[in-house]
């Protein structure tokens, strides 16, 4: 028996690969090791569900307990590889556990980005990144009357959501003029301004922090850049993430901005794979050449990927994106990716809170955000599945089911 594969990282991706690997029928050992205590957890609740108080930890496992034992995958949580011998095949962790191994996956996920304004260490700021984090978020909420949230990505506006619903009362702070701006078109973020609005939250956009002013070592309110003082007991910072690539970088693998990996989740060294938040992967409308997706959908697709390549079954990732968030009674679903587009196409009603916005470029349907429209939704995903298009002259007319509009891809040429 050959020392089998080592998984590094036990969440969203890991446990993907580990299961993907037994799924293809490998046989060999697999050890998956985990830094967090926590039995593997989905992420994405974290915002929304679970700091509502609608979820517990138990509804949050990826798995449960048994299945590891049963699929003979070796779960080793609470202990952090701290360095690898690629050529030895061997790993160390924390503990000084070594493990033996035959391929590597690293699936090591990201790290929040932190304030590093004056006062950020104070009392009362709060991260969102894994379970412990949501616990005192959790825990903190209901003894504080204002919350500023730092940031007006999804993982921000899903919390101001959360407290808002609470009664707080809610500002939400944008360095860049507009709401989710790397992911959404100015439509989308328009709208998601005024829809928060709508619901009581105050969103300041193109406003900075200059700094964090406390009482008795806890926040007490957040200085804007143009001296505004907004008061707050509670902060919330989501002002993104950071790949964990420490150890890829230890082993000399190829890192930039993310580990670098092919459609194969290969890394630049051959013996070792990744997936996930950690990886930056192939997109050709990428200035730099490749992208990093922050997604369930894109771990799984790619571990999957990773899992057949450690099995010699090179599989390309081809899959469509998806993503979804859910900000107070509005379910925001994206079906593939909008980077590069060139025209915006929007059916439905923005002031009723169901729409969707369709992407373009060059004619073709490349994505597609839809707002309380799930059946919308799921057209533009097959469609896209199927390299299928929607013309942007007829999309509009929301008289006519969007299913009816796709036109199959040998009739779009
Ligand atoms: C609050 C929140 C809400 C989200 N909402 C959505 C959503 O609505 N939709 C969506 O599609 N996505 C959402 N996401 C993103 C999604 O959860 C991530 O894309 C996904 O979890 C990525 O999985 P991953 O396994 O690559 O990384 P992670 O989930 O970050 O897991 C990596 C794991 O590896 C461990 N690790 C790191 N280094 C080591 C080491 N050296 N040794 C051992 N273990 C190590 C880490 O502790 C961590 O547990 C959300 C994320 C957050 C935080």
């Amino acid at each position: 028996m050959n020392a089998g594969t080592l998984v590094v990282g036990a969440c969203q991706a890991g446990v993907q690969i580990a299961v993907s690997l037994r799924e293809l029928g490998y046989t060999e050992p697999i050890t998956l090791v985990g830094a967090e205590p926590h039995q593997p957890y989905q992420r994405p609740p974290l915002s929304k569900a679970y700091l509502a108080g609608d979820a517990t930890p138990t509804t949050l496992r990826l798995r449960n307990p048994e299945f590891y034992a049963e699929n003979e995958i070796d779960l080793v949580l609470g202990e952090r590889v701290a360095s690898v011998d690629l050529d030895a095949g061997t790993a160390r962790t924390g503990f000084g556990r070594q493990i033996r191994f035959g391929s590597l996956a690293l699936a090591t996920g990201a790290r929040v980005r932190r304030l590093s304004v004056p006062g950020s260490d104070l009392n009362g700021i709060f991260y969102l990144r894994d379970m412990d984090d949501a616990d005192l978020l959790a825990k903190a909420l209901p003894d504080s009357s204002d919350v500023v949230v730092i940031g007006g990505g999804f993982i921000g506006l899903e919390a101001a959501a959360v407290a808002r619903a609470r009664g707080k009362k809610v500002t939400v702070v944008e360095a860049t003029p507009r709401l989710v701006a790397r992911a959404v078109a100015p439509v989308v973020s328009d709208f998601l301004a005024q829809a928060h609005r709508r619901r009581g939250s105050r969103v300041l956009l193109g406003r900075s922090v200059a700094g964090l002013e406390g009482r008795a070592g806890a926040v007490s309110g957040v200085r804007l850049d143009d001296g505004e003082l907004v008061p707050a007991q509670l902060v919330v910072v989501g002002v993104g993430v950071l790949p964990r690539t420490e150890l890829a970088e230890q082993m000399g693998l190829r890192v930039e901005g993310g580990i670098v990996v092919d459609q194969y989740s290969r890394t630049s060294d051959r013996r070792v794979v990744a997936a996930g938040d950690c990886t930056t992967l192939p997109h050709p409308m990428s200035p730099a050449g490749h992208i990093r997706l922050e997604s369930v959908q894109n771990a799984q697709d790619q571990s999957r990927v990773a899992a057949a390549s450690v099995m010699g079954r090179d599989t390309p990732y081809t899959a469509v994106p998806w993503f979804w968030s859910d900000q107070a009674d509005l379910k925001l679903q994206i079906a593939g990716l909008s980077l590069g587009f060139d025209d915006v196409v929007v059916r439905g009603n923005l002031e009723e809170e169901k729409f969707t916005a369709l992407y373009y470029r060059n004619g073709q349907l490349i994505a597609a955000d839809c707002v309380n429209r799930a059946p919308e939704y799921m057209a533009v995903r097959r469609a896209l599945a199927a390299g299928a298009t929607i013309p942007a002259r007829t999309a509009a007319d929301s008289s006519i089911p969007l299913k009816e509009l796709v036109v199959p891809a040998s009739a779009s040429v």
